[in-house]
């Protein structure tokens, strides 16, 4: 088996201002971060676990490096909020999925809310055990699901990136076939869609991750989007497992931070990361080529007439 298509995307939401979720999509290796903090502290802590786990991406192969990488990411988050006070306290979950393609196994690490589900044979499966309050009620039986979807402190999770020099790293390791799906997501998406709906939209997306990307993150905004919502998937195909070269690799500097202030949608397609800045930047080009197209037919018309 083989990881086929991959796609990452991520959306502000309908009620917040900034984007604090930040995600990789770096075939074999995946991630999903959901900062929390104070002003634009939560933004930093995301993207400092992103840039961590992107830079790590070439060098992990197994489980143990997954986890180091978590590891890092959160003394790298630590240490940057003990020299600036303006981000003291901020803290990001994590969790990371990496694809041994030799193995047909998928190595998962994971601190907080944000989660890893498998889609096989129309089945949805939640892989990782959610680190919040609601999650912690349910399982010992306090809570009911339903009780948790609406809980007012059901967004509260119990363990974070970057707020101690410390992190305890929840790990897995389940098997991938052909055809599997894997998601990772953002609470905006899990605390806004139910998982038999995501289930369904999974299963009529036919398989390409772009699509179930897209109907995800549009499912959550329809039901209130709430929050920020991030996806990331990837399928699982036929096929022997070759040596990858990753962007990477090569030794070229990670990806700048995303300016903060700036509403983006990020996209990446078949491991090619894609940086829209904001729905509306595509107009200015279609309404200049508008613009061009009605002066070349009026050119046409008027040197008929004559
Ligand atoms: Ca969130």
């Amino acid at each position: 088996m083989i990881v086929g298509r991959a796609a990452g995307q991520t959306d502000t939401g309908r009620k917040r201002r900034r984007n604090e979720d930040a995600f990789v999509c770096d075939p074999p290796l995946f991630a999903i971060a959901d900062g929390m903090g104070g002003a634009q502290a939560g933004e930093l802590a995301s993207r400092l676990a992103a840039a961590a786990i992107e830079e790590a991406a070439a060098a992990v192969s197994d489980k143990e490096g997954v986890v180091g990488v978590v590891r890092t990411a959160n003394a790298r988050i630590f240490q940057r909020s003990l020299q600036d006070p303006g981000v003291a306290g901020m803290g990001t979950t994590a969790t990371v999925a990496l694809v041994d393609e030799r193995a047909g196994a998928l190595s998962v690490a994971h601190v907080g809310d944000s989660r890893a589900y498998r889609f096989r044979d129309g089945t949805l499966e939640q892989l990782t055990t959610d680190h919040s309050l609601v999650g912690e009620l349910v399982r010992s039986g306090r809570l009911t699901e339903d009780e948790a979807a609406v809980h007012p402190h059901r967004s509260v999770i119990t363990r974070a990136l970057g707020t101690e020099a410390e992190v305890d790293v929840d790990t897995l390791t389940v098997d991938l076939r052909p055809g599997d799906l894997v998601l990772l997501c953002s609470d905006g998406l899990s605390a806004m869609v139910r998982d038999d709906e995501i289930a369904r939209l999974l299963g009529a997306a036919d398989g390409d991750p772009h699509r179930a990307a897209e109907a995800l993150i549009g499912a959550a905004n329809a039901a209130g989007g709430e929050d920020n919502v991030t996806v990331v998937l990837f399928e699982v195909v036929e096929g022997e497992p070759a040596e990858r070269t990753r962007a990477s690799s090569d030794g070229s500097p990670p990806r700048p931070a995303l300016d903060p202030d700036e509403e983006t949608s990020e996209t990446v397609v078949d491991g090619v990361r894609r940086h829209g800045a904001g729905k509306g930047s595509r107009w200015p080009a279609l309404l200049l080529v508008i613009t061009l197209l009605a002066i070349a037919t009026f050119a046409v018309w008027w040197s008929l007439l004559r």
